[in-house]
């Protein structure tokens, strides 16, 4: 019965992950989410509804408009397949309970920000907030009003941190290193995991994004990635592996 949830979640997630593809490029421009519907970005081609199947389609068009062949962003095969990913995994990992509609809304923020920092090198701010209040809600619902002031406790606790990193950046570097949203990306993942686990995910955020930086700098002279995808990365690497900041402590005074 389990693998039949699994490949549910996986069939939803894609489909969640094409509307959050949407949603990530629409959103910063301030367009409607509604209107116009779904079409070719170059040549206006409205797409029928075989042609909005999640990952069917792009690979039945072979990443490509039907109309007038132009080549479609990889990152809608990107969000489709990778929420279908980590919406099963969500389910995999924490069954039906509290953890895996949080594991939920942290998959859709690393989909939303992905897609629209990688586009436009900015995330909108209700991408932070909106998850931030729904996972508190859940907190508070299912841990408690003690858990849930905690839980806010730390989120600005860690935006502080992340903030001063920022600062500390600038005053080294002279130039702006980190964006403003990379500061409020930490308190989501504040409100969402222990304290010191939040210090792990700017660590596990910085080892991934290195080499990959690393290797836009010498293909394309490129020397600035964003960060809040490896950050949102991060976050879900920390929630899935399921630490507590007391099991990483003792790990690390070898207890
Ligand atoms: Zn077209």
């Amino acid at each position: 019965m389990r693998v039949v949830y699994i490949v549910m979640f996986f069939i939803l997630g894609c489909v969640f992950g094409s509307f959050y593809n949407l949603l990530g490029l629409r959103i910063p421009e301030h367009e409607s989410i509604i209107k116009p519907a779904s079409h070719c970005d170059k040549c206006g081609h409205k797409l029928s509804w075989y042609e909005m199947i999640p990952i069917f389609s792009y690979l039945f068009l072979k990443g490509k408009c039907r109309n007038c062949k132009t080549r479609l962003s990889i990152l809608y095969l990107f969000s489709e397949f990778f929420c279908g990913v980590l919406f099963a995994i969500s389910f995999y990992s924490f069954d039906f309970s509290h953890n895996f509609a949080i594991a939920l809304i942290l998959s859709s923020t690393m989909i939303l920000v992905t897609v629209s920092d990688l586009t436009y090198m900015t995330i909108p701010d209700r991408f932070i907030v909106i998850p931030s209040i729904l996972v508190l809600l859940i907190k508070l619902i299912f841990e408690g009003p003690r858990e849930f002031l905690f839980a806010i406790l730390w989120g600005i606790l860690s935006f502080l941190i992340m903030f001063m990193i920022m600062k500390f950046g600038e005053l080294i570097f002279k130039k702006e290193s980190l964006g403003g949203a990379d500061v409020k990306l930490m308190f989501l993942a504040g409100v969402s995991l222990e304290p010191f686990l939040c210090l792990l995910v700017i660590i596990v955020a910085s080892f991934i994004a290195l080499p990959v930086s690393l290797l836009l700098l010498v293909k394309k002279k490129e020397n600035i990635i964003p960060f809040g995808p490896f950050l949102t990365v991060g976050m879900l690497i920390i929630f899935f592996t399921k630490y507590s900041s007391q099991e990483i402590i003792n790990f690390l005074l070898q207890k």
